[in-house]
C-alpha cells in the first residue's frame, strides 16, 4: 500500500462520497470547472454496481413501454457521445430481438416499439448478415415459431476501463481523489453539511475535511450514509432491486451478436457475447441488505440456466458451463406497490436542506449510459456552471473502428510487443496506449504477459499503481486491466501474475502473500461459482 497524505482539516468546495460512475462523472465536472473537489471511495473506484452491471449502452428500449420517451431521448443523446468520444471502449452492438407464440410482448407492439425506437435515435437499424441470421436460427428451439427484429445499441464491456480513464481526467483537472477510504459520517451542524470523517483504510488514521458541498453519489448504500449521519428523511430514498448474472463459456451456436428476449416469466433477459464468454442476464429482486455482501441466489442461477437453455436446447448447458455468476443492486427510487420492472430508472437529486442537512445532494439512480449527463445536471443544480457539450448529430458513427491496423502497428513498434498486445492495448488504454508500449520498451519484464493466456502485459500494471491509483491487486486485475474476468482465470493464474509483477514493483514474499489473499477473497467473493452438485440446476438445464 502507497503511504498518502493526510487531508485532516483541508477545505473542499466539493466532497463527492462513492467512486461509481457516477461520482467519478461528477468529481470530473466539478474539477474542470476548476472547483476544488476531493472524492472519496470507500473500497476501489467502479468495485460497486458499475461493475456489477449488464454493460449495455443503450438507449432504453424498454422505458418505452412504460412511456419514458424523454429518458429515451436522453440516453440515446448520451449513448451516440459515448460511441464517438470512446470508441476503444464503446462499441455498436447488434441486437436481436426475439419473439416466440409464448411470448407476452405481441409482435405488433414490439415492431412499434422498435419503430419509434428508431425514430428517436435518428437512425434505421441494419438487417444482419443473413448468415449470422441463420446460424441463430439454427441454433434456437427448433420447438417454437421465431420472430426476429433487428435493432442497434452499444456495449461497454469494461466500465471499469471507462471510470479509470475518466478518474485520471479528474485528476488532471485538479481533483484529489482517495479509494480504500470510508466516509464515517456527514458531519452536520446548524442545518447544514459541513463536512466528513473519513477514515482511511490503507493507514487507519481517521480525518476530518470540510466541504462547502457534499454529494453523496454511493449508489445503493445512499440511506446508509445519511443514517450513520443521522440525516433523516422522511421516507427511504432507494427501494435496492438485485441483478444478477451468469457468465458462461462460449458454447455450441452462442450467437456473435446481443439477443434480447424473454424469460418464462415474460422478465426481459440478455445474452450478450462478452469478453470471449456470454453474460445472461438479469434478474429482479428486491433487496434492501448491504450492498457490499450481495451475492446471485441459487434460484435466481437456475432462472438464468433455464432461460437460456430453453432458447438453446441444443447447446445441452449445465452448471459446468457457468465459468460465475455475480449480482449488483440497482439504486432505483423508492417506490410502494409498484412491480420491480415498472419502478422508473430515471435518476432524482435528492436536496437533503429539507432534512436538516443543507448543501449536501444525493444521487438516485441513474444508469452507465447516462452518468455525464447526470454529472452536468448536478453541478448545475450545486451553482457550477456547465456548458453543455457540442451536440452530437444522432445517426451512423464515423470512424468507430479504434483498431485501425496503422495505429496498432505503431503501437506494436514503439514497444517491441506483438500485434495481438498492440490490439489489446488499445482496446484498453486509448490514447495512452502508445505511452504504455514506450513504457513495456524500457525491459522484457515489462513486455511479459500478466499470465500465459493473456496478451495484456505488465507494464499496464504498473500504468495501473502509477497513474490509475490502484491500491490493490484486486484494483489492477479485475477493473484498471480486467484480465481476471476472462475466461480462463483461475487461482494459478492470480498466482502467475503476482510472481510476474512482483519484480517491477520489488514486492517481497510478505507483500506477494497479502496481495494474492487479498485478490483471491475479493474475486471469490465477487465472481461466485454455482455450487457443482445442484441437482436443480441440472434439472434446470434439462
Ligand atoms: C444488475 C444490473 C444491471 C445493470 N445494467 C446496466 C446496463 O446494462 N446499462 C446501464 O447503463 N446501466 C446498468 N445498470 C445500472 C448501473 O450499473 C448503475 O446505475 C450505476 O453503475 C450506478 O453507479 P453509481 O456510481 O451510482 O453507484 P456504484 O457504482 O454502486 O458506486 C457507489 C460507490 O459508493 C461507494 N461507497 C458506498 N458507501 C461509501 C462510504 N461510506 N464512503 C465512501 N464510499 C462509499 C461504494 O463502494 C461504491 O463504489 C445496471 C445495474 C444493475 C444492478
Amino acid at each position: 500500500m502507497k503511504s498518502r497524505s493526510s487531508l485532516d482539516g483541508q477545505h473542499f468546495h466539493v466532497v463527492v462520497i462513492g467512486g461509481g460512475i457516477n461520482g467519478v462523472a461528477l468529481a470530473r465536472e466539478c474539477a474542470r470547472a476548476g472547483k476544488r473537489t476531493l472524492l472519496v471511495e470507500q473500497n476501489d473506484f467502479a468495485s460497486g454496481t458499475t461493475s456489477r452491471s449488464t454493460r449495455v449502452i443503450h438507449g432504453g428500449l424498454r422505458y418505452l413501454e412504460h412511456g419514458e420517451i424523454d429518458l429515451v431521448r436522453d440516453s440515446v443523446r448520451e449513448r451516440e457521445r459515448l460511441l464517438r468520444e470512446r470508441p476503444h471502449l464503446v462499441q455498436p452492438l447488434h441486437f436481436l430481438f426475439l419473439l416466440n407464440e409464448e411470448s407476452q410482448r405481441s409482435a405488433l407492439k414490439v415492431r412499434a416499439g422498435l419503430w419509434l425506437y428508431q425514430r428517436i435515435a435518428g437512425r434505421k437499424s441494419g438487417d444482419l448478415s443473413e448468415m449470422e441470421s441463420k446460424r441463430v436460427e439454427r441454433a434456437l428451439d427448433r420447438g417454437h415459431r421465431w420472430t426476429i427484429f433487428n435493432f442497434e445499441d452499444a456495449q461497454c464491456e469494461f466500465p471499469e476501463r471507462l471510470v479509470a480513464e475518466w478518474l485520471t481526467e479528474a485528476i488532471q483537472a485538479g481533483a484529489v481523489v482517495r479509494n480504500h477510504c470510508e466516509v464515517l459520517a456527514v458531519d452536520v451542524a446548524h442545518g447544514r453539511a459541513r463536512g466528513v470523517l473519513l477514515r482511511d483504510r490503507t493507514t487507519g488514521k481517521d480525518q476530518r475535511v470540510d466541504a462547502g458541498w457534499i454529494l453523496n453519489c454511493t449508489g445503493p448504500w445512499a440511506d446508509r450514509v445519511c443514517q450513520r449521519s443521522a440525516i433523516r428523511t422522511t421516507k427511504p430514498m432507494l427501494g435496492g432491486v438485485r441483478g444478477s448474472h451468469i457468465v458462461l463459456s462460449r458454447f455450441a451456436g452462442a450467437p456473435g451478436t446481443a439477443l434480447y428476449s424473454e424469460a418464462a416469466d415474460g422478465r426481459p433477459v440478455f445474452v450478450l457475447p462478452w469478453n470471449e464468454q456470454v453474460l445472461v442476464g438479469t434478474t429482479e429482486i428486491s433487496d434492501t441488505g448491504d450492498p457490499a455482501k450481495t451475492a446471485p441466489s441459487q434460484e435466481e442461477i437456475e432462472y438464468l440456466l433455464r432461460t437460456v437453455t430453453h432458447l438453446f436446447p441444443k447447446a445441452k448447458l449445465g452448471t459446468h458451463d457457468i465459468k460465475y455468476a455475480f449480482a449488483g443492486i440497482r439504486p432505483l427510487p423508492y417506490s410502494t406497490g409498484n412491480k420491480l420492472s415498472a419502478v422508473t430508472r430515471r435518476h432524482f437529486l435528492h436536496d437533503h436542506a429539507d432534512d436538516g442537512a443543507a448543501r449536501m445532494i444525493s444521487v438516485i439512480g441513474g444508469k452507465l449510459t447516462t452518468a455525464a449527463s447526470l454529472a452536468r445536471e448536478c453541478a448545475r443544480k450545486i451553482g457550477i456552471a456547465v456548458p453543455e457539450p457540442k451536440s452530437i448529430a444522432v445517426g451512423p458513427a464515423a470512424a468507430l473502428d479504434p483498431l485501425l491496423n496503422d495505429e496498432v502497428l505503431e503501437i506494436a513498434r514503439a514497444g517491441a510487443v506483438s500485434e495481438e498486445t498492440a490490439r489489446g492495448l488499445m482496446e484498453w488504454h486509448g490514447h495512452r496506449a502508445i505511452e504504455i508500449a514506450r513504457m513495456a520498451l524500457v525491459s522484457a519484464d515489462l513486455r511479459a504477459p500478466i499470465c500465459p493466456h493473456t496478451s495484456h502485459i505488465v507494464a499496464e500494471v504498473v500504468e495501473a499503481y502509477g497513474r490509475e491509483c490502484a491500491v490493490t491487486l484486486g484494483d489492477v486485475l479485475l477493473r484498471r486491466v480486467p484480465v481476471a474476468l476472462g475466461a480462463c482465470w483461475s487461482e494459478q493464474c492470480s498466482r502467475e501474475a503476482a510472481l510476474r509483477i512482483r519484480g517491477v514493483m520489488g514486492w517481497d514474499e510478505q507483500a506477494i502473500g497479502s496481495n494474492l489473499e487479498s485478490l483471491e477473497v475479493e474475486r471469490t467473493a465477487f465472481l461466485r461459482r454455482p455450487a457443482r452438485q445442484s441437482s436443480a440446476l441440472e434439472a434446470a438445464a434439462d
